[in-house]
């Protein structure tokens, strides 16, 4: 095989994946499991060939994959790729540019540009905000949570990148008692310790209770959520947003998904306040549905986070608005093609209808098995059903029979202390058959 014939074989392997979809279990079987030991070797003398690589890859990885990009995979919150973001990132990888400035890549810098104002456009959020194509919403997360924390203490007076925390005022940060483990990771990354996170009390959705919402004063920064991971719940922005900025606090908003919801005329109110935030961060790989890595970190105050991030040296200097100023990366690959080409090719009536659709999906679900006798625990304003089968037994029993078939796949999740399963309708590719298929699986499980 030459160079471009390795290229045009491994986009006929995936093609035939991606139409072999519908018919793959949800989950690999044990038999494709067990066969990726013939993977697990050390690195060989002599190199294969292209040709050989790929076919290893494919002749042992390929049927131990995750269907998660089919339609009948509920688990966590895993969208599936649009066929335009899918196709850009493969595009782009052929371009292989360094998207880190447009000293680099005149062509990336445009096409970022371009894929933050459709984000924002999208997202109703300033116009004028920052918009960092990351790796994952716990990067963009660490991103804007550090640069909230060095504005903090700018209007302190205090000059974090000379001095850093040694001596520096203390900054308070409260995060509901839901907050996703990511959060708490970034926090743990920039020294905060777990002792120190001030966990805001929440009600039964996950959401913060305004009234028990502690003290806030300049040197706090609250992170809200927009779509608890468990219940799809919002925080209420409408009153929690303004009480923060009259303290004169930073306010963060984890919507790794939830935030999509303001895309969705019928959704948009979950999410009212929202915009007056200083900084959210969101994924592109989960309901956006663009392949991993995708996230973005969005600042109101574009100069905040372009300061926290920057890494401009004497053989690359670039502007406030380059992506290595935004983001944890410094060479980075064209992260925001697949967004720009996901938004592109949707458009807002097909954004709408996706997300949508996907909620009219998770309805059914939490009405079909609520039909069976089951508890569902959660409000679902979103994509999200949280559910318990009797005892904590049989919640789990369900779990394991509805996995072991394989038909589709969810999985177990703890809410409130107690063993739940939660299903995430998140994928473009789910159809109404999907959920009918997927409530027979739940009523053969409980049979
Ligand atoms: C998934 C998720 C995250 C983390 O996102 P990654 O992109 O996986 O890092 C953070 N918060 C919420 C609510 C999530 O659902």
């Amino acid at each position: 095989m030459n160079e471009f014939d390795v290229y045009a074989e491994a986009d006929r392997l995936a093609a035939a994946y991606l139409k072999s979809l519908p018919n793959r279990p949800a989950f690999p079987s044990q038999a494709a499991i067990d066969a990726l030991s013939g993977l697990d070797d050390h690195l060989p003398e002599i190199g294969e060939t292209p040709g050989e690589v790929l076919a290893r890859l494919d002749a042992l990885a390929t049927p131990a994959t995750t269907a998660s990009g089919g339609g009948r995979y509920f688990g966590f919150v895993i969208g599936g790729a649009l066929p335009a973001a899918h196709a850009a990132d493969r595009l782009a990888l052929a371009w292989d540019q360094c998207a880190s400035s447009a000293n680099n890549s005149p062509a990336a810098a445009m096409i970022e540009t371009v894929a933050a104002r459709h984000v924002l456009e999208a997202l109703d959020l300033p116009r004028d905000s920052a918009v960092g194509f990351g790796t994952s919403a716990t990067a963009c997360g660490l991103s804007c949570l550090t640069a909230g924390r060095r504005a903090l203490l700018a209007e302190a007076g205090w000059d974090f990148d000379r001095k850093g925390l040694v001596g520096a005022p203390i900054i308070r940060f409260v995060v509901p008692e839901t907050a996703h483990v990511t959060v708490i990771k970034a926090l743990r990354i920039m020294g905060v310790g777990t002792d120190h996170i001030i966990r805001a009390p929440c009600d039964d959705q996950g959401r913060i209770d305004p009234a028990r919402l502690p003290e806030m004063d300049a040197l706090t920064l609250l992170c809200l959520q927009a779509g608890e991971v468990n219940t799809g719940s919002f925080d209420r922005f409408g009153q929690l947003i303004p009480s923060a900025k009259r303290a004169g606090a930073w306010v963060h908003v984890d919507g790794a998904f939830g935030l999509w919801a303001r895309a969705s005329r019928s959704l948009h109110h979950l999410t009212d306040g929202i915009e007056m935030a200083d900084s959210w961060t969101t994924d592109g790989h989960k309901w956006l549905n663009v392949p991993y890595d995708s996230a973005m970190a969005i600042c109101r105050h574009p100069q905040a986070l372009a300061e926290a991030m920057n890494s401009d040296a004497a053989y690359a200097t670039a502007d406030a608005r380059a992506q290595k100023n935004l983001t944890l990366e410094f060479s980075r690959r064209l992260r925001g093609v697949s967004v720009w080409a996901a938004l592109r090719s949707l458009g807002r009536s097909g954004l709408e209808d996706m997300l949508d659709r996907n909620v009219r999906h998770a309805r059914r679900l939490a009405d079909g098995l609520k039909a069976m006798g089951l508890n569902v625990l959660n409000d679902g304003p979103i994509n999200q059903v949280l559910a318990r089968a009797g005892d904590d037994e049989a919640t789990h029993r369900l779990i394991k029979t509805v996995q072991a078939e394989g038909t589709v796949w969810f999985g177990a999740t703890l809410w409130q202390e107690r063993p739940a399963f939660r299903l995430s309708c998140s994928n473009w590719r789910t159809q109404d058959a999907d959920i009918e298929t997927a409530l027979q699986a739940i009523r053969r499980a409980l049979d």
